[in-house]
């Protein structure tokens, strides 16, 4: 028997998400974010799968667009923390990647090199969030001095990022677009300001090019467990490999901080902490056993996990177990430790193998 933790990745449902964000766009542009390898899916697998349905991939840095070329994915790929060394601007010009320009020594790399073949650059600005970007008041100098240099084309398009847009209150998110407005008006250079939680929240933002990666896991950023439109491209799976009875008040698991309020079924579950489960997981947090909800009961160990299944009918060793995915949402699982489900997808460690369906 092999040990069965896997991740199923559901390519379809990727492609699926996607075309959702498509007819979301209306006549902007879409970047595909995939950095972190595909938040966790595998950015080779599904970089190959989409790459044709995009009109660009979008990447936090070189290393990810460079794996990208080396699968032998063509096409338009974004970094969109850009150049992190002088280096890294010869090798963007030499595998046609487009960088993020968003400081001014970024920009000082690139009126300093000497390329045959200028690099493809966005300019990027900080509306609000202080974390990436040019201030908003050097703008149209900075635009200047891009259309001088040699090394870049552009700026192609002028881009800003939201720190909220997610949250229910609407009116940071709008301030920002207003700020980011104002200061782009006299550019007439297209537009980029749309994350998932903007394509889904804000129409009025999606202008020229949007940039949606957690909604094409068909998980939503917004503070829910589902968007119907979408479909989880992850199912992270298990099974049970130890089923036992105990008494009531026995402990459960490392510290026994689980203690059995009544005689209990404990199902021993192939997925740990060293698999990306988060231990931070308390109890009560959902697992599907056989397809039915069980509860966690105990600390999460590396390896393993333990399931209150006493309400579970006909519980198996070698039983299918779901941690998340379809039929539980990771957002919910992700609420339960505290933390949300982009932390849960992109933590699945490498020891996971992943199946592609
Ligand atoms: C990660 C990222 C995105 C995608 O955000 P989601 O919330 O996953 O849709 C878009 N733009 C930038 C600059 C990012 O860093």
């Amino acid at each position: 028997m092999t040990r069965p933790a896997r991740a199923d990745i559901d390519l379809g449902a990727f492609a699926h998400n996607l075309a959702v964000a498509i007819s979301l766009a209306g006549t902007a542009k879409i970047v595909a974010v995939i950095k972190a390898d595909a938040y966790g899916h595998g950015i080779r697998a599904v970089g190959r799968h989409i790459a044709a349905r995009a009109d660009a991939l979008g990447v936090a840095c070189m290393e990810e667009a460079l794996a990208l070329r080396e699968a032998g994915i063509g096409g338009r790929i974004l970094a969109m923390e850009g150049p992190l060394s002088r280096d890294e601007i010869f090798s963007a010009s030499q595998y046609g990647v487009t960088l993020n320009i968003a400081a001014e020594h970024q920009l000082r790399w690139l009126e300093e090199a000497k390329l045959e073949k200028p690099v493809s650059c966005w300019l990027k600005v900080d509306s609000g969030m202080h974390r990436l970007g040019f201030s908003l008041t050097g703008l149209a100098s900075i635009a200047q001095r891009m259309r001088r240099c040699a090394a870049c084309t552009g700026p192609d398009v002028i881009c800003t990022h939201f720190a909220s847009a997610d949250d229910e209150c609407d009116a940071n998110t709008m301030l920002q677009a207003e700020r980011f407005f104002a200061a782009t008006e006299d550019q007439s250079l297209p537009l980029s300001l749309a994350n998932s939680a903007a394509v889904l929240r804000y129409p009025q933002y999606r202008r020229d090019w949007i940039r949606p990666g957690y909604m094409l896991t068909g998980n939503t950023p917004l503070n829910a467990d589902h968007d119907g439109r979408l479909k989880p491209a992850m199912t992270l799976r298990s099974g049970v490999i130890a089923l036992r009875d105990v008494p009531a008040g026995e402990g459960v698991g490392y510290g026994f901080t689980w203690r059995a309020p009544r005689r209990s079924r404990i199902a021993t579950v192939a997925i740990g902490y060293g698999d990306g489960f988060p231990r931070s997981a308390p109890d009560g947090t959902p697992v599907l056993v056989k397809n039915q909800r069980a509860k966690l009961a105990g600390r999460v160990s590396m390896d393993m996990i333990t399931v209150d299944v006493t309400d579970v009918i006909g519980v198996a060793v070698g039983n299918p177990v779901v941690l998340w995915g379809k039929g539980l949402s990771v957002n919910e699982v992700a609420r339960h430790a505290g933390t949300i489900g982009y932390e849960l997808l992109t933590g699945v460690t490498s020891r996971v193998p992943r199946h592609y369906i």
